[in-house]
């Protein structure tokens, strides 16, 4: 299937867990793609090497997507190296399991921060040139926490429900532009920030079990391909909440 051939996707966090599965699912899809990372610069080129091993063109891009400078660098970048980003992911997260009483102001910014805040700054450096070429798709990773709270804690809760908000503010903006914006809401897939939770664990889940990387990236790629679907939270999460 190349149905996305001559599209440029930017995944943040494109790394590890679920930012690498969706890369490698975009390109096998036929895109380009561009793989961020914040500090595992070789995971993020094993990720473009397997690309690479499809005849994809990828490229890496450090960047601390919470940081508005970096932002700009790295849109810039990946625009330079593969062309104007067409598909943008923002998946990259934090996760610091805490109990209301024990998280720190400090805890609340970072998580927020990085959670949140980068969301709006990446997809507002790069929403102007998908209105000018009439054509785009933004899939934000929300979580499971914006609708149950989760297995975090508040401050992660609050980050991931804010996307969702933020979703439908973008969704409803650029509708007339041919940019789709839409969510997805994952529970629990078998990443190192679920293995890392002592509170995360397979009884929570209906199915009994975790999901896997590729139950998300599947999804990222129906909805790069989808044009009629929009400001929608998609809920891949072995039947924790029904909506
Ligand atoms: P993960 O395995 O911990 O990977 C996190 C990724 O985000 C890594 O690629 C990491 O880069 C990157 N990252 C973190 N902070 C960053 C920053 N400031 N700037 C740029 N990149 C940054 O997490 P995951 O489980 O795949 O989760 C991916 C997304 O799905 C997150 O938003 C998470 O909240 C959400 N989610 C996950 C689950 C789940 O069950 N796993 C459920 C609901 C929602 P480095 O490799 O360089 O550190």
């Amino acid at each position: 299937m190349e149905d996305l051939k001559n599209r440029v996707a930017l995944v943040t966090g494109g790394s590890r867990g679920i930012g690498a599965a969706v890369a490698i699912a975009l390109a096998k899809a036929g895109a380009a793609v561009a793989v961020n990372y914040r500090e595992r610069a070789d995971a993020a080129n094993a990720v473009c090497a397997e690309i690479a091993g499809m005849g994809r063109k990828a490229v890496a891009v450090r960047a601390d997507v919470s940081v508005a400078t970096d932002v700009k660098r790295m849109v810039a970048e990946v625009e330079a190296q593969l062309g104007a980003i067409d598909i943008l992911v923002n998946n990259a997260g934090i996760a610091h399991p805490r109990k209301m009483d024990e998280i720190t102001e400090a805890e609340w910014d970072e998580v927020l921060t990085i959670n949140l805040k980068s969301v709006f700054l990446v997809t507002q450096t790069v929403i102007g040139g998908m209105r000018q070429r009439k054509w785009g798709r933004v899939i934000n990773m929300s979580s499971v926490a914006a609708q149950t709270g989760g297995a975090v804690g508040a401050h992660y809760a609050a980050s991931k429900a804010g996307i969702i908000g933020l979703t439908h503010s973008c969704a409803s903006s650029f509708v007339r532009d041919g940019i789709t914006v839409n969510a997805i809401a994952p529970a629990l897939i078998e990443t190192d920030m679920v293995t890392s939770n002592p509170n995360a664990s397979p009884t929570l889940i209906p199915m009994g079990h975790f999901g896997s990387t590729d139950d998300i990236a599947s999804v990222v790629v129906m909805l790069a391909l989808n044009d009629y679907m929009t400001g929608q939270t998609i809920s891949v999460n072995g039947g924790w909440y029904m909506t």
